[in-house]
């Protein structure tokens, strides 16, 4: 996904001129067309100019590389706009300034990642996957099923 994220509840209150009509997405290092005055990310034009001819997706203009220009001020703009988390829908609360959210991403506790038992590959929140663990994982019997094992062997 070449812009950057936007989830549900941003994606109602954002100003449509700072969502890239090519990916649908907030502008990424924003870039604006010379010929047509439309923007997009700088990677959605790249791929636009990979193509022969490439075309504008809103007017089908011709977009010539050495006709695009990097719009560092909306890029600052859209830096500074408040939003939500992106796992908002998976509950986290978080709330601030886009230059922040990369670096709260690292972090979120509603980040989903696959269950730590390779075989599950269920994909789980950081604050779920205790629970996971102790009670959904389809392989967590496996484990029990092991320490049985072990306290067996013991005994004998
Ligand atoms: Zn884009
Ligand atoms: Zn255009
Ligand atoms: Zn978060
Ligand atoms: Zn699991």
């Amino acid at each position: 996904m070449p812009g950057y994220y936007l989830t549900t509840i941003d994606r109602s209150g954002i100003d449509k001129k700072n969502v890239c009509p090519k990916c649908d997405e907030l502008l990424k290092e924003a870039v604006q067309t010379i010929a047509c005055g439309h923007r997009y990310c700088k990677a959605c034009v790249q791929d636009i100019l990979s193509q022969v001819p490439g075309k504008c997706v809103i007017d089908g203009t011709l977009i010539q590389r050495e006709q695009v220009f990097q719009d560092r001020f909306v890029e600052r703009e859209i830096q500074s706009l408040t939003l939500h988390c992106v796992n908002h829908e998976h509950g986290c609360k978080w709330k601030d300034e886009l230059r922040k959210r990369e670096a709260h991403e690292a972090v979120c506790e509603y980040l989903k990642l696959p269950c730590v038992h390779s075989d599950c590959g269920e994909l789980v929140t950081r604050a779920q996957l205790a629970d996971h663990l102790e009670q959904r994982c389809q392989y967590r019997l496996d484990t029990c099923e092991y320490f049985h094992t072990q306290v067996i062997f013991a005994a004998i």
